[in-house]
């Protein structure tokens, strides 16, 4: 091949996208190959578990970037390609085909998998989890099938993408039951005052809620599965099981290459590895925080915060990500917006009514807003952000 060595982004998604058009933005002015192992370019995938699942929206509508514009920024996208290895020292990468590809730069933004259910009957092909567009497309198939023969749907995990699978899946007028194994919906990223008002929402539109739901295996018949089987001995018939039990990030490629991988890529606050020539953003990576420890986030606003920062530092700029972290949902007519993290808060301010039609918790530590959560309160939202932003040292 004959590439003139420039800087090579590994993975088209969110942070690939924002990191190939922050170089562009701050001037260089060498070549930017975007590579990505889906037959699609940049696409948002927050509609699929949402408006794009529901038929809102058009699948043209997930389209981040119209081809054109990429090539008008000259953003050499290549879909369909897969990077093997990186060789380090050679500063080349190897792609799936064999051909051999340099670089002067490289940016990681492999993104993440979605954690394999490791159970009997997980492997019918109607047991689905939902990351990329593809699988969307499998997910909005099986909906119409159950729909057609009114058969019910399990979804297994109740964190944000299961909760707004079910809710998406109930508005199509399915029979859905949300199988979750700890206590409590949401339990890694909402108060337990919260959780429970998701429960109470979800199961208020019909949603079957299950909690300390320790699913044992899942039943076959005809080589698909037909129910969910939990440890007590409650089954769930079932015409499509889709799975949401968290994801696994993609730093298999950083690891062989040598760098420091501790359930992903371990990156600095400017998104830096050790390797001065590779940056990393996005949901592949585990960011070094001043006190040792590691914060990992999987979000649009962390994929484009740290993006930036990659590009940035590998145009040699240290352009730190410190801003708040956030994060929406959206389920049942319902907008959660999330500022911040409720790390060692110690007290929560209800703002509104829970029973209303809009409310906020604002979670505090000592007098410091440490982060709120607005449910259909979008000036809640912008001012907690405001607020977090002032005092933000993440
Ligand atoms: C259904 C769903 C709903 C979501 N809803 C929300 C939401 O409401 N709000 C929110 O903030 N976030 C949401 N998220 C999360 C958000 O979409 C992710 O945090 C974001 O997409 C991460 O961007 P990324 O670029 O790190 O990874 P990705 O967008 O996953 O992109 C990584 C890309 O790299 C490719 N790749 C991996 N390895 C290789 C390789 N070796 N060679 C070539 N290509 C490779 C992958 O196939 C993928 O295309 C949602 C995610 C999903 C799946």
């Amino acid at each position: 091949m004959s590439d003139v060595p420039g800087i090579v982004i590994i993975g088209a998604g969110q942070a690939g996208l924002q990191s190939a058009e922050s170089l562009r933005a701050g001037g260089f002015q060498g070549s930017i190959t975007l590579l990505g192992d889906e037959p699609y370019g940049p696409y948002h995938r927050p509609p699929l578990s949402k408006a794009w699942l529901s038929g809102e929206i058009e699948a043209s509508q997930l389209v981040m970037r119209a081809p054109e514009l990429l090539a008008r920024k000259e953003i050499d996208l290549r879909i369909g390609v897969r990077v093997h290895s990186i060789d380090r020292a050679a500063q080349m990468l190897r792609l799936a085909d064999g051909k051999a590809l340099p670089y002067a730069g490289l940016v990681l933004a492999t993104g993440a998998t979605p954690r394999a259910l490791r159970l009997p009957g997980a492997d019918a092909p109607n047991v689905l989890a939902l990351r990329t567009r593809d699988d969307g497309v499998r997910i909005a198939e099986a909906l119409s099938v159950c729909k057609s023969r009114a058969l019910p749907v399990v979804v297994i995990g109740g964190g944000f993408i299961g909760l707004e699978v079910a809710a998406t899946a109930r508005k199509l007028g399915l029979e859905v039951s949300v199988l979750e194994a700890t206590p409590r919906l949401c339990a890694r990223a909402l108060v337990p005052m919260l959780s429970d008002w998701f429960a109470e929402l979800h199961r208020s539109h019909g949603v079957g809620i299950e909690l300390g739901a320790k699913v044992a295996a899942i039943e076959v018949s005809d080589g698909r599965a037909v129910a969910v089987r939990c440890a007590d001995g409650a089954v769930f018939s079932c015409g499509l099981v889709v799975v949401g039990i968290g994801v696994v990030a993609n730093d298999q490629l950083a690891f062989a290459a040598g760098l420091e991988c501790e359930g992903g890529i371990v990156v600095d606050e400017c998104a830096r590895t050790a390797d001065p020539m590779i940056t990393a953003a996005g949901d592949c990576t585990a960011r070094r925080l001043p006190d040792g420890g590691l914060l990992r986030l999987e979000s649009v606003n962390n994929a484009t915060e740290q993006a930036k920062s990659a590009a940035a530092s590998l145009l040699g700029l240290e352009r730190k990500f410190t801003g708040t972290p956030w994060f929406w949902s959206d389920q049942f007519g319902w907008k959660l917006q999330m500022a911040g993290l409720p790390v060692g808060a110690d007290r929560v301010e209800l703002r509104g009514d829970m029973q209303g039609d809009s409310f906020s918790l604002y979670h505090y530590r000592g007098d410091q807003l440490v982060s709120a959560d607005s449910l259909n309160a979008p000036k809640d939202h912008l001012a907690a952000r405001k607020e977090l932003d002032k005092t933000a040292t993440l």
